[in-house]
């Protein structure tokens, strides 16, 4: 069983566009998909990935609506949950919020970066509560981002102080923060935050991969590749390279995800 916690695809008619733009921002990042939704699936089928988590990000406040609506047709709870997202400086960023949860989503999206915040300023506070109130999930961008310059928005200090803000569960990408090592080990590593192990294959030092996990524990650890950024293959690599026990792999490729997800009751997707 593989349940992949961090994937990203578009609408078919945006895909395309929307991929090279994001691949030329990043200095010409290769995709292993097509950017669709159809896309992500052939790749989940390619790499035994049983369920993805697609996030989707709303870059300005007129895109939030669309952003949400694409997710709720694509989430089909079975091998894609699809998050949502709000834009933070749009005025109905909270009602948009309760829609989320109407529209049956699990979570949100937010990215720092593309979103034009730091994930500690206290603008932030009335949305982070509000979604805890909804018992949602938050995924966060977190660490450099190699479409924007520094500094950066989602660093594991302001991430520390950011997580005081929420009561409910909060996911730091990129084992807490691309390029961010040793602040993930100083200031995020046994704390209640889950970290993903997405876009960690080639980016994240083996010497930082083995002190977080020491540190930090399996418990909070969940697969992800940033596809089609990175692939399952690629970030298994990196996985098996850290020789972990097979309960910790199995903790790290889905239980802790069917926990967050369903309680802990295992995916049944047939
Ligand atoms: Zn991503």
């Amino acid at each position: 069983m593989l349940i992949d916690f961090h994937t990203h695809c578009f609408p078919d008619k945006i895909a395309q566009k929307a991929i090279e733009k994001l691949s030329d921002a990043s200095g010409g990042l290769i995709y292993h998909t097509d950017g669709t939704v159809s896309g992500l699936l052939d790749s989940m089928q390619r790499h035994n990935t049983d369920a993805s988590v697609v996030l989707n990000i709303a870059t300005n406040a007129h895109q939030q609506k669309s952003v949400n609506d694409f997710a709720a047709a694509i989430n089909d709870e079975q091998k894609v949950f699809a998050f949502g997202s709000v834009f933070p400086d749009s005025e109905d960023a909270l009602e948009e919020l309760e829609r989320i949860k109407d529209l049956g989503l699990k979570g949100v999206k937010l990215h720092p970066d593309y979103q034009g915040f730091d994930v500690d300023d206290p603008k932030m506070k009335p949305i982070y509560k509000k979604i805890s109130s909804l018992g949602l999930i938050t995924v966060f961008h977190a660490g450099f981002d190699y479409g924007f310059a520094p500094p950066y928005g989602a660093t594991p200090e302001k991430m520390a102080k950011a997580l005081l803000w929420f009561d409910s569960p909060v996911i730091a990408a990129h084992w807490g923060g691309i390029n961010c090592g040793q602040g993930v080990l100083s200031h995020l590593c046994g704390k209640d935050i889950y970290f993903d192990t997405s876009f960690g294959y080639s980016m994240m030092p083996k010497y930082y991969a083995e002190k977080i996990l020491e540190k930090h524990g399996t418990d909070k650890m969940l697969f992800g590749t940033d596809t089609p950024w990175h692939t399952a293959e690629m970030e298994m690599r990196l996985l098996h390279n850290l020789k972990l026990s097979d309960s910790d792999m199995e903790k790290i490729t889905h239980l802790n995800a069917e926990k967050l997800l369903f309680s802990g009751e295992p995916l049944n997707n047939n």
